[in-house]
């Protein structure tokens, strides 16, 4: 094969006169009377390039009529102005080969909108419409500013594992990993599995968090960040939710809440800056076709410094707002409740207009290795609520006395014996650390403003759907 050029780069500097060769995908045919159009797009840019196909070509009438949507080609020729609209340069064909020929009757990708529904279930070809190619593309830009942006500060990625023993925050919703023939598990004198007869000897999971791996390795590195696939049996239908997700979580010694709220908005800024900069295209596709507020958004990120609040004063403000009947809430609030999205989207999107970073929750409502504050009622906890989407991230600074993690984990209703590796980083070097986890395809999603996170996400994962 022809080494080929990438269309977005011959769209951006190709010369009229250059000779080149392209390989892709056919998107639209157009037959004018002594030539034709041909869309071809390679996933680089949003934009196909337009090639002219002549009559003069060898074999015109037979190459063209294999060329139907869908097909796969390699076309050589030589690059021109574009008289038409909407384009600076196309392509004159010399030589069309068609690798893989595609029926246009029965491609499921025909020139009229689907619906995303109806795209989810052509998983294997839904890639090639205009909006999945923006978002992957976006996805992909997304994943590599926050490496860099980690690893221009230094930051180690770790691969935290995903087979665990450990229920993470005790949340419950974890899927279990068995080797048993579920049909025939050995079960122990009371009838219960006899996990010790498993691959592991004990109960497994897939994980639903790196982090306290990720503590493991801040107490070594100083400053690491895991980036992976995290998985949640929730049972939660809603377009916020995946069975398996990928969250990044970097973990900081020698850093306490404030340290990690300015790397969270400094985070959020940079991967914005990131995407603006490297699909702009995509972005403007996203303004026009997606949601007209995309743009606006992606600036406000970028240029606003974040509000910082405590909870109590959110708690005070959304009750000030009930009271002068300046808001309805479906569901109540008063000192002590966990915030609904409602609430985070009010803060954010309707009283700050910007995105709010809400700190010290009742350590009732927070995970037991949030560090208990002196007034012994709140923890350093830290939610980054952004507007239209509520909550971004999630983090705190951890609990780092031994002997306050020891009463909250029996507090919490864990046993101790299952954590002494956690506890174990209080005894030897224990420091002040913080850090937060962010789901990386609600990222995607506020980015693109995408309503659906199964469309952020190659192939979702969530209940009743194991396709692709
Ligand atoms: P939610 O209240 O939205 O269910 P959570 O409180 O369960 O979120 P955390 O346990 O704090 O979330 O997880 C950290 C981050 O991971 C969240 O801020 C969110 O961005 C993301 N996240 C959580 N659950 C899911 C999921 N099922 N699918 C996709 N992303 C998720
Ligand atoms: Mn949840």
């Amino acid at each position: 094969m022809t080494t080929s050029q990438r269309i977005k780069h011959i769209l951006k500097t190709g010369q009229p006169g250059e000779a080149l060769t392209i390989q892709g995908w056919v998107r639209t045919k157009r037959a004018a009377k002594k030539f034709t159009f041909i869309e071809v797009n390679d996933g680089s840019s949003m934009n196909g390039l337009q090639v002219v196909a002549g009559a003069d070509l060898p074999d015109y009438v037979a190459s063209m009529e294999r060329l139907s949507t869908g097909a796969s080609v390699e076309i050589s020729g030589t690059l021109a102005e574009s008289p038409g609209k909407g384009q600076r340069v196309e392509l004159q064909a010399k030589t069309i080969e068609v690798f893989g020929e595609s029926d246009g009757e029965t491609y499921p990708l025909q020139k009229k909108r689907h619906s995303f529904e109806f795209l989810r279930t052509i998983g294997h070809l839904r890639s090639r419409t205009n909006t999945l190619g923006a978002v992957f593309r976006v996805r992909n830009a997304c994943a590599t500013a926050i490496h860099q942006f980690f690893q221009e500060r230094d930051f180690l990625w770790m691969h935290t594992p995903i087979l665990t023993a450990s229920d993470c925050e005790g949340a419950g919703e974890m899927f279990t990993v068995t080797r048993f023939n579920l049909d025939q598990i050995p079960t122990d004198k009371s009838g219960k599995a006899d996990y010790g007869q498993d691959f592991f000897g004990r109960p497994a999971y897939l994980t639903v968090s790196g982090q306290l791996e990720a503590e493991i390795m801040a107490m070594a590195f100083s400053n690491v960040y895991t980036f992976g696939p995290t998985f949640r049996a929730e049972n939660s239908n809603t377009s916020r939710h995946l069975a398996e997700f990928w969250m990044v979580e970097p973990e900081m010694a020698f850093c306490n809440l404030a340290g990690n709220m300015d790397l969270a908005e400094a985070f959020l800024k940079y991967v914005f800056a990131y995407v603006m900069e490297h699909c702009a295209d995509d972005m403007e596709f996203f303004n026009q076709r997606i949601d007209n507020a995309v743009l606006e958004t992606a600036e406000n990120i970028i240029n606003s410094e974040f509000t910082r609040i405590s909870y109590s004063e959110a708690i005070a403000l959304l009750e000030t707002a009930i009271e002068k009947g300046d808001k309805k809430f479906d569901y109540p609030v008063s000192w002590g409740v966990d915030m609904q999205s409602e609430h985070e989207r009010y803060l954010a999107e309707e009283y700050f207009k910007k995105p709010v970073i809400v700190t010290d929750y009742p350590r009732e409502i927070k995970a037991f290795y949030m560090r208990l504050n002196d007034d012994e009622k709140t923890v350093a906890a830290m939610d980054v609520l952004a507007p239209r989407l509520g909550e971004i991230i999630g983090g705190a600074q951890r609990e780092e006395r031994l002997d306050i993690l020891e009463q909250r984990i029996t507090a919490a209703g864990l046993p101790k014996e299952d954590y002494w590796w956690y506890l174990d980083l209080r005894r030897y070097g224990t420091v002040p650390h913080a850090g937060f986890g962010l789901g990386f395809e609600r990222l995607v999603q506020f980015m693109t403003g995408m309503a659906n996170i199964r469309d952020v996400i190659p192939f979702p994962r969530t209940p009743d759907n194991l396709d692709f």
